[in-house]
């Protein structure tokens, strides 16, 4: 095994190192939280060790709208210290990960019938930067309409008084969340996605152990460690119930969609903030070929394993969209693919969901879990930092020790090849076709058959290296299907 492997094989080695050591920390959940505080606590020097029941990112890590953001619209609720908290992360996460973390242009069009005027928007573009210690990639421009027209042709210039330029960044969130993972393993730590916890056990009142299933060979064991580690995101609070009898919600979570739908259908030179019908404001960026919009904020009561686009959400979105566009209607048919994901909000019963605080939130619990809520792909750090402390008396490293780009930026469609796939399978401890189509590559999101074409291809390359049985075999074409399906789900006008 090379030092930079992340395989297979590392994984192998990984779960008896996790079955035989005991650890100053497990950290439970392989999102972008999970794998921020592995890297940490490798770096403090801690050993370390994570588990994650399905992918890394495969949770809301991959689900996001992939900005690495101030958050220029909690200015509207005076959240000052959540905002400055987000652009300094920003600026580090530029710093650390240039080729995953990119500059975007956003350009958000002020119309008379719309809730925010122009003065008090071009406030917010000065706190904005202000709050960024004008350490941004440019200050924002502010464009009277016809000069805004000029640069964005296709926005309607009915009621438009102008607009505003600035700046945020872009990012593939399911990538950088394992660029995090494979930078954790090379500070130390030992991960291992699809191990999935069960329950706890106790010494006392205290936990001692976590019993924990690997998903692919269906063995349990179970790990020892000191400190236990709640990064499960949507998933908290039914990894606290498994630890704790008390039956307290941490998190609220919230549904968000996206859709995405080939650049041809709208051919937009900048990123755009926009009011939706209700008034919240929602994105539509454009991404290679493709653009992405999103996205809608709802409270989620189902099964957090199977969360999808409806009718509505869709409905909703397109509707909101189509105002600007008067000459580039999209409609359900342009749509390639969506997706959709849960926010791990603080719990906030009285706030409408729009409301709830970005924040993150720490609960020691009496039986020594410690839970991670709330935050931002863009704040994971500054979580993993904040968590780590109440742990350690060692300083956080991870803002100054940049990652070695060890992973690719971006995995092309059309000249995919063997060789791209062998690295995938050798450097991102890919492991399952889904884990391939979905998150090591966009070609679920981009591709306009959503990568169906290349399915038999990729399936039977991997077979040859995992030794997959016909059935397993079958089993892995019929998961990315289902994938497809959810996907899709919102056609169908019955849900
Ligand atoms: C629609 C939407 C748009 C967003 N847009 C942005 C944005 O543009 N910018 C931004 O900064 N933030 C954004 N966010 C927020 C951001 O995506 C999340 O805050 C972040 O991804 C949460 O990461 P996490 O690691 O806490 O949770 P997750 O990514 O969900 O990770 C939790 C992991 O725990 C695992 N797990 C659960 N149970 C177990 C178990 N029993 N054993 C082992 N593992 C388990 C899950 O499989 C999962 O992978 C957005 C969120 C949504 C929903």
């Amino acid at each position: 095994m090379t030092r930079s492997e992340f395989s297979h094989r590392t994984r192998h080695g990984n779960i008896q190192k996790l079955k035989s050591t005991f650890w100053d920390v497990l950290v439970i959940g392989g999102g972008i939280t999970g794998v921020g505080i592995a890297r940490d606590a490798a770096l403090r020097g801690l050993n370390v060790g994570l588990i994650e029941k399905n992918d890394f990112a495969s949770g809301t890590s991959s689900k996001s709208s992939k900005l690495i953001h101030g958050g220029l619209r909690y200015l509207e609720d005076l959240k000052l210290k959540l905002v400055f908290e987000a652009l300094s992360e920003r600026n580090i996460l530029r710093g650390m990960a240039p080729h995953l973390v990119q500059a975007l242009e956003i350009l958000f069009p002020i119309y008379q019938q719309g809730s925010s005027s122009f003065l008090k928007v071009h406030f917010g573009m000065w706190l904005y930067d202000l709050l960024a210690l004008f350490r941004n990639v440019k200050l924002h421009k502010t464009y009277r309409s016809k000069s805004l027209l000029q640069i964005e042709p296709s926005l309607t210039p009915e009621r438009l008084q102008g607009g505003f330029l600035f700046y945020d960044s872009f990012s593939q969130d399911a990538r950088l969340t394992l660029q995090i993972a494979v930078s954790a393993q090379e500070a130390g730590a030992t991960l291992s996605n699809y191990v999935k916890l069960l329950h706890f056990k106790k010494k006392g009142n205290q936990l001692c152990a976590a019993q924990v299933q690997d998903v692919l060979t269906h063995e349990t064991f179970s790990i020892q460690a000191h400190h236990f580690v709640n990064a499960t995101g949507p998933w908290s609070n039914t990894v606290q119930q498994l630890a704790d009898t008390t039956n307290r919600k941490m998190v609220r979570p919230t549904k968000g969609i996206h859709l995405i739908f080939s650049k041809e259908k709208l051919p937009i030179h900048h990123a755009l903030l926009l009011e939706a019908t209700d008034h919240r404001v929602f994105f539509i960026i454009p991404w290679g070929d493709h653009c992405l919009l999103g996205t809608t904020d709802t409270d989620y009561t189902g099964n957090l394993d199977e969360v999808y686009a409806t009718q509505d959400d869709v409905h909703y979105l397109l509707q909101s969209l189509n105002r600007y566009f008067p000459k580039h209607q999209i409609t359900p048919s342009d749509i390639t693919s969506t997706y959709a994901g849960l926010r791990p909000l603080i719990t906030e019963p009285q706030e409408a969901s729009y409301h709830v605080s970005r924040e993150h939130g720490i609960i020691h619990h009496p039986c020594g879990l410690i839970s991670i809520v709330g935050g931002k792909l863009t704040t994971y750090r500054k979580m993993a930092q904040d968590v780590m402390d109440t742990i350690s008396n060692k300083p956080c490293r991870t803002a100054q020790t940049p990652f070695s780009p060890i992973i690719r930026s971006t995995i092309a469609y059309e000249t995919f090849s063997r060789e791209d796939l062998r690295y995938l399978l050798d450097h991102e401890m890919t492991l399952t076709l889904n884990d391939v189509m979905m998150r090591r590559t966009d070609f679920f999101l981009k591709s306009l058959d959503q990568g169906k074409s290349k399915v038999p291809d990729i399936a039977h390359e991997m077979s040859l290296v995992f030794h997959w049985s016909s059935e397993r075999l079958a089993q892995e074409i019929s998961a990315y299907q289902y994938q497809i399906e959810l996907s899709q789900k919102w056609r169908n006008h019955l849900i």
